[in-house]
């Protein structure tokens, strides 16, 4: 089998510092070619982004200059409308053909995966990677998704690089407590965030005005 290539979903208002810890860790510990990070259009869930997909795209843009292996994938905006990660997942295997894929997300995610669009075939495009974000609630109450979790988990990163698709893995490492939500009302509050995230992000943040509504 290939190298797995990683998939990092998600708004990025902005793209901080705990996503590229994220990234480089798991990129390392998976042994993964490379991970792309998959900016959404309109995420399902959650309410739309402040920032607007060309200036999510921008910071995401100047926050992984410097790091070879990590890549951005527009395909949710180009797609535009609701971005569903299922569709997304079914066009990038298309892309990479057998090469084994990994959905990375935070356990805040994982525990209301039942909600999310055909959420039960994800599994049938990538494995699921998972990990504990500081300071939350990360007990998983939905039955469903405990049994879920129960059928498809493994303990074996191996597993991740035999297999193209279908394994749940959960790593503990420790992750930074960064939100982009904290950031966004630090920024409000015209409070520092320079340890948060990257000076060229922050510095386009100012220019651009965003978050001080
Ligand atoms: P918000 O505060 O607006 O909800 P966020 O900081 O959670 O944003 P997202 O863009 O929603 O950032 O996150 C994308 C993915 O990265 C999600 O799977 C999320 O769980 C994960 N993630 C975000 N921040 C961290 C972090 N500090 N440590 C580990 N994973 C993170």
């Amino acid at each position: 089998m290939t190298q797995p290539v990683g998939i990092l979903g998600g708004t990025f208002d902005p793209v901080h510092n705990g996503h590229l810890h994220l990234a480089t860790t798991f990129l390392e510990q998976l042994k993964l070619a490379e991970i792309l990070f998959v900016p959404s259009n309109n995420p399902p869930h959650r309410p739309a982004p402040l920032a607007s997909p060309e200036q999510r795209l921008e910071m995401l843009k100047l926050a992984v200059e410097n790091h070879p292996h990590l890549k951005i994938d527009d395909c949710e905006l180009e797609r535009g409308g609701i971005s569903y990660t299922i569709d997304t997942l079914k066009l990038i295997r298309n892309k990479i053909d057998e090469a084994p894929l990994c959905l990375i997300m935070g356990m805040e995610n994982f525990k209301t995966l039942n909600h999310w669009h055909q959420w039960q075939s994800l599994l049938d495009y990538a494995h699921i990677v998972i990990v504990n974000r500081p300071e939350r609630d990360e007990n998983i109450n939905s039955e469903e998704i405990k049994n879920f979790m129960s059928t498809f988990i493994t303990t074996a990163i191996e597993d991740l690089r035999d297999q193209a698709a279908g394994c749940i893995l959960k790593l503990d490492i420790p992750m930074l407590d960064i939100s982009s939500t904290q950031i966004r009302n630090n920024i409000h509050s015209n409070l520092d965030s320079e340890s948060l995230l990257s000076d060229k992000v922050l510095d386009f943040i100012h220019t651009q005005h965003l978050y001080k509504q």
